[in-house]
C-alpha cells in the first residue's frame, strides 16, 4: 500500500504510531521501535514521507502493525534548505488541521502532486499557496476564480473577496470598499487556479505577492474554521 506519512507520535516506550494517508483511507499504523536508534524503521519518523508499506491487519492488535517497508521517498532536499523545509511543515500542518482525521485521505492525490512539484524544484512558496487554495476546497469553499461572484462578468475584475465568494468586478465593488488585492495578485490567483502545471508560472510572481495571498487565506481559515497555522511564521 502506498501511503504518505502525515505525522508520528510515541506509543508505549520506543514504539510509535504513524498517521498515514492512502488513496482511500486515513490510517494509524503501529511501528515497533520507531523511536529507537536501532529501530529498523526509525526513518519513518519524517512528515510527508512517501512509502510503500505492508501491514498486518489482524484484529489482535489495536492498530494495524507495520510488517515491511518497500520503496521510500523522502520529501527533504539532500542539501538542507530552510525554504523547502519550512514549506513542508506548512503543508503538513494544513493537511493535519484543515480536515478531520478520517477525511484527510481526500488530500492524498493533492499532496502527491505537491510533493512532485517540490521534487521538480518549483518554488516552495508557490507550491504552498497552491496546496492551501486546493485544500480548502475540501472544506466546501468554492470561490469564483473565473468571473465576478456577483454579476458573473469576466471584465474589469478589480478585487477578490474570500468572505463573499471570489472575484469582484468594478461595477459590483461596494462604494465604501477599496480593493484589497493588486492587479498582479489577481493575476496570480487566476493563473494558479487555471494552469495545468505550476511550471508555467514558476518564478513569474514575487515572493511578497505569494505571502500576501497566503496570509489572506489563513486569516479567512482562522475566522471560518478556528484553525491557526503556526508554520506560516517560518515562511515570512
Ligand atoms: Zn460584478
Amino acid at each position: 500500500m502506498n501511503v504518505i506519512i502525515l505525522k508520528s507520535s510515541a506509543y508505549k516506550e520506543k514504539d510509535g504510531i504513524i498517521h498515514c494517508l492512502s488513496k482511500d483511507k486515513t490510517i494509524d499504523i503501529l511501528v515497533k521501535s520507531l523511536y529507537s536508534k536501532k529501530g529498523k524503521y526509525n526513518s519513518l519518523n519524517i512528515s510527508l514521507l512517501r512509502a510503500n508499506i505492508e501491514l498486518n491487519e489482524s484484529k489482535n492488535y489495536r492498530y494495524p502493525l507495520l510488517l515491511d517497508v518497500g520503496e521510500i521517498d523522502s520529501p527533504l532536499p539532500i542539501k538542507y534548505d530552510l525554504k523547502t523545509t519550512s514549506s513542508l511543515l506548512f503543508i503538513s500542518e494544513i493537511a493535519n488541521k484543515i480536515l478531520p482525521s478520517d477525511e484527510q485521505y481526500l488530500l492524498f492525490d493533492l499532496l502527491n502532486k505537491c510533493l512532485d512539484y517540490l521534487k521538480r524544484n518549483i518554488d516552495p512558496y508557490l507550491v504552498d499557496l497552491y496546496f492551501l487554495i486546493e485544500a480548502i476546497k475540501y472544506q466546501g469553499y468554492d470561490f469564483d476564480y473565473d468571473k465576478c461572484h456577483i454579476c458573473g462578468s469576466r471584465k474589469n475584475i478589480i478585487d477578490f473577496n474570500l468572505y463573499e465568494g471570489g472575484f469582484t468586478c468594478l461595477n459590483c465593488l461596494k462604494l465604501d470598499q477599496s480593493a484589497c488585492f493588486s492587479k498582479n495578485e489577481l493575476s496570480l490567483l487566476y493563473d494558479i487556479t487555471h494552469v495545468d502545471s505550476l511550471e508555467k508560472i514558476n518564478e513569474k510572481y514575487e515572493i511578497h505577492s505569494l505571502l500576501k495571498i497566503m496570509e489572506q487565506y489563513l486569516i479567512f481559515i482562522k475566522d471560518s474554521l478556528g484553525v491557526y497555522i503556526n508554520a506560516f511564521d517560518l515562511l515570512k
